[in-house]
């Protein structure tokens, strides 16, 4: 992973883990705004409701006393009581455009006790009777010309007996747009500190990002020079060795062995060390490619064609079966990522076996398999092909000659990853193997 890389995904998680503490930070606030509102409604409809019962009982028990007197003088005498009673509640009156204040005696229709018109829907008859009988308080709740209410009803005693009750009617517009405003205020602090955070997490994860990226740098530029200067001494080391055996005619067959032996591993350390050198520039980030449309159907063509005698010679049957396709990628890098497919799959396919090399379309990628019949991957090393110095049988491959140090791989899904595409493998033990590379068109 490269050191931009990292700091992406480092910013990423740094912006997610703030991103869940602010959610659920907005989402216990919003929720205790409601509560602390819901008790304030409670405690405000208690209040008010105590309050409107004193009151009431006051007026109830002065009018009864009116009453009485006014039966003792006026015998005999018609009049109105029902103008009297209201005239008596008239001065009670809780005017507030949204709280009700209603008073009911017995099985009377309720007023409201500041003598307005009654809106439709109130009262909550049932609450009043099931409070006068009960002698006890009633929460209920309703809607109210379309607007969501609560009412708390409570009986009103004159001389510890239930002589009526009153209700109060609250209505719920105004604290609930209070609790949404706030909800809203929260959630817009919450986004701006949200894009303030990705910010600083960005500029955080930069610097944090830059001893790191230093040091790997260090670390990439001293493989790259140390491969590139083991070059040199490692060529002229085999060119000596098969310079002593062209001009040693009289050495003896086991001196010779050695020399060949000498001149094969340097040959190999040598293509070691070329790999390295690739791996490290292609991690620098030294060469960029130039990214150009690649006919891939052809290039697999013609490398199944360069690689033809490598096959002949192992007895296996190498085929293309190629569709015209192009893909945004660098043909010099296709090639080599499918040099090293094909290169695998006749290694570690058996005489008589299959290696058959296709390119076909996607909508949005043109897709290079690599598909052979050969030994296949324990299903315990496919997560690591791609790792570098993983040789999934190491006695073996190195034993037989043509063995790679493992990096084949590791370069190949690195160049594909250059060019923006993806590498993926499957394979079934003692079935076979397919590499599959998308480039996009
Ligand atoms: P090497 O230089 O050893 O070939 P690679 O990176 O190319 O290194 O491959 C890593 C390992 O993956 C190989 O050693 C081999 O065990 C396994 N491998 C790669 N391709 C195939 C294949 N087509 N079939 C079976 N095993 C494979």
């Amino acid at each position: 992973m490269t050191p931009s890389r990292i700091r992406a995904r480092l910013g990423m998680w740094n912006l997610a883990v703030f991103g869940l503490v602010l959610l659920v930070t907005i989402t216990a606030a919003a929720l205790s705004i409601a509560r602390v509102s819901d008790l304030a409604i409670d405690r405000e409809l208690q209040l008010g409701a105590a309050r409107a019962a004193t009151r009431m009982a006051h007026a109830w028990a002065e009018s009864d006393r009116h009453e009485r007197d006014d039966e003792r003088r006026d015998e005999g005498h018609d009049r109105a009581p029902e103008e009297d009673d209201h005239d008596r509640l008239v001065h009670f009156a809780e005017a507030s455009p949204d709280q009700f204040v209603i008073a009911a005696r017995g099985g009377a229709p309720a007023v409201r006790i500041d003598g307005r018109a009654m809106p439709p829907g109130l009262p909550d008859a049932r609450a009043l009777a099931s409070a006068q009988a009960d002698g006890a308080a009633v929460r209920s709740s309703g809607t109210v010309a379309g607007a969501r209410v609560r009412m708390l009803t409570v009986p009103v005693r004159i001389g510890g007996r239930v002589a009526g009750a009153v209700q109060i009617v609250r209505s719920l517009t105004a604290p609930e747009r209070a609790v949404w405003r706030s909800v809203l205020v929260l959630v817009i602090t919450g986004v701006a500190g949200l894009v303030l955070a990705a910010a600083a997490s960005a500029f955080l994860a930069g610097r944090a990002m830059r001893p790191i990226a230093a040091a790997l740098a260090r670390q990439q530029r001293f493989l790259a020079d140390a491969s590139h200067e083991l070059r040199t001494p490692v060529t002229v080391l085999r060119a000596r060795a098969d310079a002593m055996l062209r001009e040693g005619e009289g050495l003896q067959p086991s001196v010779k062995d050695e020399l060949r032996r000498l001149s094969a591993d340097a040959d190999e350390l040598s293509l070691l060390l070329g790999d390295l050198l690739d791996l490290a520039r292609l991690e620098a980030g030294v060469e960029s490619l130039s990214i150009e449309p690649v006919a891939v159907g052809d290039a697999a063509e013609e490398m199944v064609a360069d690689l033809a005698p490598m096959a002949l010679e192992r007895g296996v049957a190498l085929v293309a079966k190629a569709e015209p396709a192009f893909a945004r990628a660098h043909l010099g890098r296709v090639r080599q990522v499918l040099r090293a497919l094909i290169d695998n799959a006749l290694k570690h396919t058996p005489p008589g076996g299959h290696v058959t090399v296709s390119v076909s379309r996607e909508s949005q990628h043109a897709v290079l398999r690599v598909a052979d019949d050969g030994e296949g991957i324990a299903p315990e090393h496919l997560p690591q092909v791609f790792d570098r110095f993983f040789r999934a049988d190491e006695a073996r491959t190195r034993g037989a000659g043509g063995g790679g140090a493992g990096l084949g791989l590791a370069i190949a899904a690195e160049l594909v990853h250059q060019m923006r595409g993806t590498i993926q493998v499957e394979s079934v033990r003692g079935r076979g193997t397919t590499f599959t590379v998308r480039l996009p068109r």
